[in-house]
């Protein structure tokens, strides 16, 4: 394997994505691998895009079959990085960059002890639940639920090699683009 891979974790509602994306752009050598759920696709979410929308049976399959990187029960659904993806890119010499919860970052970490964790922390959780609320994509119980895994994922954050801070995102962002350089 040349290429580095990179795995970006953190609560939802904390601005990975948005962090994701701008370290996508510019970034030639870097690509994102889109996981797989058998979560629903919210409104504007297509197919191969932001996920592959699979059902519980398939996933069940793949599991069966060996083909996840690593998987984890996220808030109420399955979410899965696939092998395969993951490996023809990095010897492909390409870098790549997960997006994914703390779980499976750590277990990432076991098989490829290489990979370099960054987490993205909010300036604190009070923030965190007044951004999940103005994002309006979660239901009430949702967002309980999405909040207090927050709280535990946050304890996590120690065993991941770096913790970027998104208060601002300007600078988050900055911070996140120098860790990938
Ligand atoms: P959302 O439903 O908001 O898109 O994602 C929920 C959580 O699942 C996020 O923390 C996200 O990082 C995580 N996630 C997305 N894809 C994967 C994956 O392939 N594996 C794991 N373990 N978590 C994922």
């Amino acid at each position: 394997m040349t290429g580095k891979l990179y795995v970006l974790s953190g609560p939802s509602g904390v601005g990975k994505g948005t962090l994701r994306e701008k370290a996508l752009t510019d970034k030639q050598n870097l690509v994102y691998s889109i996981s797989c759920t058998t979560r629903q696709p919210r409104e504007g979410e297509t197919d191969g895009i932001e996920y592959r929308f699979i059902t519980h049976e398939k996933f069940q399959e793949w599991i069966e079959q060996d083909l996840f990187l690593e998987y984890a029960h996220v808030h109420s659904d399955f979410y899965g990085t696939l092998k395969e993806d993951v490996i023809k890119e990095l010897n492909n010499g390409k870098n790549v960059l997960l997006e994914i919860d703390v779980q499976g970052a750590l277990k990432v970490r076991e098989k490829i002890p290489e990979a370099i964790l960054i987490f993205v922390a909010p300036p604190s959780v009070e923030v965190l639940e007044k951004r999940l609320r103005d994002r309006h994509t979660e239901s009430e119980n949702s967002l309980k639920l999405r909040l207090s895994n927050a709280v535990k994922e946050l304890e996590l954050k120690n065993k991941y090699d770096y913790v970027v801070i998104n208060d601002n995102l300007e600078i988050a962002s900055k911070e996140l683009k120098n860790l990938i350089e």
